[in-house]
């Protein structure tokens, strides 16, 4: 069964393809460019959302049995009563810049007199096949800080620095981000699934 990735998010795809050995098809590749309505109030209900809707779809057009994985991720930042949270990517807004994002983010936090909160990244990562749903989450938990440092990564990876570490996750390599990450974490749960899925 071909394993098919339900993101249009290229920072994502790029992790996901460094983090997994199997080869991952982008869904774009079988089905084109599909806009996905997030509307669910959970990362696992529109991880899931995500993952079904581009796996009902593949079951209509092709005959072939897929794997769909989806992630639904974000930050949660406690000073911000937990926002952005599920809204993390529209923020500032729909098809915003990280920048504008990031802005508002710190823009909110000056504006309650602070440089910094306590924060976290979640992950959930959905897997829909003709075997089922499965969701796993992952999490890190760490700071972020007003002033952005680094320009790895993507997203708020300028303003976290994760508990234990010295540097945002921007000014980390990819391989050493690609370890800790919330994703990372997630997809260590994934995988086994995934592998599981894959003998029947
Ligand atoms: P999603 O594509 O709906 O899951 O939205 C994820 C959003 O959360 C991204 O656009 C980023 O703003 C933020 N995010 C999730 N994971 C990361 C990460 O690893 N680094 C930085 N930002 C992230």
């Amino acid at each position: 069964m071909k394993i098919v990735l339900a993101t249009s998010n290229k920072g994502k795809l790029r992790e996901f393809k460094q983090m997994c050995q199997a080869d991952i098809l982008p869904y774009q590749e079988l089905l084109g460019d599909i806009e996905i309505e997030e509307t669910e109030d959970s990362f696992k209900g529109n991880a899931i959302l995500k993952a079904q809707e581009i796996y009902d779809k593949l079951a209509k057009q092709h005959d072939e049995k897929y794997i769909v994985v989806a992630d639904d991720s974000g930050l949660v930042v406690e000073a911000l009563g937990r926002e952005p949270g599920i809204y993390s990517a529209r923020y500032a807004g729909e098809g915003v810049s990280d920048e504008a994002n990031m802005d508002k983010l710190i823009n909110n936090l000056t504006q309650k007199s602070l440089t910094s909160s306590k924060a976290h990244y979640t992950c959930a990562i959905a897997v829909v096949s003709c075997y089922g749903v499965y969701c796993v989450h992952g999490w890190i938990y760490g700071t972020v800080n007003t002033l952005p440092n680094g320009n790895q990564g993507f997203g708020y990876d300028p303003l976290f620095t994760p508990d234990g570490y010295h540097q945002t996750m921007a000014q980390m390599s990819r391989e050493l981000k690609s370890t800790i990450s919330h994703r990372a974490r997630a997809l260590k749960l994934a995988k086994p699934i995934v592998e599981m899925l894959q003998r029947y």
